[in-house]
């Protein structure tokens, strides 16, 4: 098939490169130049685990390509996968759909043939059909169906979860689109699971179940707080519950809250919805209330395992908002980093894929390591703000630090080692 994706993030460069790979054809259109000529120099713009090798594959073979002009990918579609971003609104927290009406209308009078338009950003219930109006209103012979296919993947796993999603949304209002959608996912080795629902269905089971597992780690963190307060370990607490198939495991961490460009944009938007809408969703605005403030609390923390130390230096450890990804958009490291830089600390972060980007925040107000024993080297306290699989190897007997103490905010090291190598120890809920 052909396939045009509009949009070259986070979602949209997976998606095109993983498509390619399935054998169809695809031209991936982006608005920002630069991006559009690194990937067309073969430089892949973005980090997410095994997609620059399929990337470079499958530009080699022609079987992706990229532009920066709408009519060179349009009019060839069999099917127009839109993965622009829908930023919220620094007010009212309502997600932007400028981006989403802007490539609609630009779709529209280069549609030719029938073709299916499919939103896979995420959108509030009703931009579907707005996006459809554009579209007739500007091209009323158009010959297409505009369905929803939120994106589920996971950051850092990307490329994993285009091949093997754990269930494939489409909301349609009709049932013509069918047949593009079943041959686009025919091309799977193994079919995955489609589910057929109405457009509007389809548009909140993304934002329902965004916002469902941000509750979920609201609840654990809080759960944290109250066993630091009555001698339980959260550990043994998330095991235990975890081990309830109706609750389940997943999203039972606690840590300095949730981040990341969707958790934070998809809450404020759901409760956006509702509170328009007339329903008390509070449950999701205390979590958004909660995961703020839990911040705060993070960098208080760290304050005060620096009690006594005189201009003491903070060792950071990640700052990309999870590992496996170098997007530090809404990451807690990134909030938290910016309190204590507040207060004067100086701080030298390790990060083994976002520095590049935590530098187009920070610059120069804080310093960048090259390693974790770089970071630490002199430092008063080592704080892990990301769960990176590498810093799990670290050997905290090498590390050369001023003062040995860690704030364990990942669960990172074993306590009783750490204790037993001569660090003060600091976690969370234990
Ligand atoms: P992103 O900001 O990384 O990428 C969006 C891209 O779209 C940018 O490169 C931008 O230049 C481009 N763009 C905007 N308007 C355009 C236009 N008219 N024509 C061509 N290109 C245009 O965003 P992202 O993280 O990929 O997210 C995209 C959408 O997917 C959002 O709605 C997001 O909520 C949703 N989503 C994201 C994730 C994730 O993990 N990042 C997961 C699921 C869903």
């Amino acid at each position: 098939m052909n396939i045009c994706v509009i949009g070259t993030g986070y979602v949209g460069l997976p998606t095109g490169v993983g498509f390619a790979e399935l054998g169809h054809k695809v031209v991936c259109v982006d608005k920002i130049k630069a991006k559009i000529d690194a990937l067309n120099a073969g430089k892949i713009t973005l980090f997410e685990e095994g997609l620059e090798e399929l990337f470079r594959k499958n530009a080699a073979s022609g079987d992706i390509k990229f532009t920066t002009e709408i009519s060179e990918a349009v009019p060839n579609a069999d099917i127009i996968i839109i993965a622009v971003g829908t930023p919220p609104r620094a007010e009212t927290k309502e997600a932007d759909m400028r981006y989403i009406y802007e490539a609609a209308s630009e779709i529209a009078e280069r549609l030719s043939g029938y073709t299916v338009i499919a939103i896979k950003s995420t959108v509030p219930v009703g931009v579907g059909d707005d996006a459809e109006k554009i579209i007739r209103d500007k091209n009323p012979k158009a010959d297409f169906d505009l369905v929803s296919m939120p994106e589920f993947l996971r950051e850092g796993f990307a490329v994993y979860d285009f091949f093997n999603p754990d269930r494939v949304v489409i909301g349609s209002n009709n049932g013509r689109a069918k047949t593009v959608i079943e041959a686009l996912y025919d091309s799977y080795k193994q079919k995955p699971n489609i589910l057929y629902t109405n457009r509007r269905s389809a548009e909140l089971i993304k934002y329902a179940s965004n916002a469902f597992l941000a509750v979920k780690i609201h609840y654990i963190n809080e759960i944290a707080d109250l066993c630091e307060k009555v001698g339980a370990n959260v550990y043994e607490v998330a095991h235990g519950m975890g081990l309830d198939s109706r609750i389940g495991s997943k999203f039972l961490k606690p840590g300095p809250g949730y981040g990341g460009s969707c958790f934070p944009k998809d809450t404020g938007a759901l409760a956006y919805i509702a509170r328009k809408a007339n329903v008390d969703l509070s449950i999701v605005e205390m979590a958004i209330k909660g995961n703020g403030e839990r911040k705060i609390a993070m960098a208080n923390r760290i304050t005060d395992a620096l009690q006594g130390v005189a201009k003491p230096t903070i060792a950071v450890l990640g700052l990309a908002f999870k590992g496996g990804t170098d997007d530090v958009r809404e990451s807690p490291a990134i909030e938290i980093i910016s309190e204590l830089l507040k207060k004067g600390f100086r701080i030298k972060a390790y990060d083994p894929e976002a520095t590049a980007s935590a530098k187009a925040i920070f610059g120069d107000r804080i310093e960048y390591a090259v390693s974790a024993n770089d970071a630490a080297k002199g430092a008063d306290v080592l704080v892990v703000l990301t769960e990176w699989e590498e810093f799990k190897s670290i050997s905290l007997k090498e590390l050369q630090m001023r003062t040995k103490v860690i704030v364990d905010l990942r669960k990172t090291f074993d306590k009783q080692i750490a204790i037993a190598d001569g660090f003060t120890y600091i976690g969370i809920g234990e």
